[in-house]
């Protein structure tokens, strides 16, 4: 079945299915959200496009801005980011603080909140105006000017992110940051407000299906080593702790977040994004996994 074809017919599917799920409301902005948003996009590498229901709606990004940071991280200092932080599945909540003690404070991969936050201080200290490089960063991916932070999400998280706030100083108190926990967490929940429609996220990672090179404009962003590692990254880490559950029943690598946007990366053919805002229980998109299990199983394309 071609991808436009698998694609309708999952949408029609999932579309009549129960939601089972609840929208995240520890962020208060997020659960203002209307919870029978649902649209999907794909971008492919030979620029097949096509995308149903809310698809050009911007929602809140969430975690899966973390892929995003890593990629410039990675990129401006390459392999040595690893000797602080880990490429380990948690198999813990994506904001638990128990491991950190045992681990010494250093975090078992970049896309718990822990890593994200070790991230962040690593663009704290080398970029001169981070926030705006970063921003800068993620528009040259696809050309899209109007992708942006969200000051009233960034607000609204900042003023419940209780356990942002102690995550960041636990590190801290590890030495496993070199700036201070106020400035982490600002830039950390400035990066989490990132809003982007799933027509502009396939657009976004589609490099990453393309062994690390834009398609717009053929620039090299990540090697093609890399650029393979952040895929085995988001298959083995990008879902919390639902992540095997992910390979298993998806089969491609991808990342959620708890607005509940999912974006899934088939190497050497396409990016797609997915966003239904209720939250099955392990904090990833209801519809958003049912519809990808169902779109991998009718285009019988998966990375396995
Ligand atoms: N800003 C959210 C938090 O730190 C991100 C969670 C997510 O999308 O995984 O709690």
């Amino acid at each position: 079945m071609d991808y436009i074809e698998a694609i309708s017919q999952s949408y029609d599917l999932v579309l009549k299915l129960e939601d089972r799920g609840k929208i995240a409301n520890y962020i208060p902005e997020l659960a203002k959200v209307g919870p029978d948003k649902f649209g999907v996009h794909i971008t492919t590498v030979d620029q097949l496009k096509f995308g149903l229901g809310n698809y050009q709606e911007k929602f809140s990004i969430q975690s899966i801005a973390k892929v995003l940071s890593l990629c410039l991280a990675y990129k401006m200092q390459g392999e040595k980011i690893w000797s602080r932080l880990g490429v380990e599945p948690s198999g813990t909540g994506f904001n638990s603080l128990v491991q950190l003690e045992t681990d010494n404070g250093i975090p078992r991969n970049p896309f718990i909140n822990a890593g994200a936050m070790v991230i962040i201080d690593i663009l704290l200290s080398n970029l001169g105006d981070p926030k705006m490089e970063l921003l800068k960063f993620i528009r040259s991916l696809t050309n899209q000017q109007n992708i942006d932070y969200s000051r009233t999400i960034s607000n609204s998280e900042k003023s419940y992110g209780y356990r942002n706030v102690a995550l960041c100083n636990f590190i801290k108190s590890f030495g496993n940051l070199e700036n201070e926990p106020e400035e982490v967490l600002n830039f950390y929940f400035d990066l989490c407000s990132l809003e982007a429609s799933c027509e502009q996220l396939s657009e976004l990672f589609l490099f990453l299906a393309n062994n690390g090179k834009t398609k717009h404009d053929n620039t090299q962003i990540l090697s093609l080593s890399k650029s393979k590692r952040m895929n085995a990254l988001m298959q083995t880490c990008g879902f919390y702790d639902e992540s095997g559950e992910f390979a298993f029943k998806v089969g491609l690598a991808g990342k959620s977040g708890v607005g509940g946007g999912i974006i899934a990366i088939h190497p050497n053919q396409y990016a797609i994004a997915v966003w239904s805002p209720k939250l099955n229980e392990k904090g990833n998109s209801f519809k958003g996994m049912r519809f990808l299990e169902e779109f991998t199983t009718l285009s019988q394309q998966s990375i396995f």
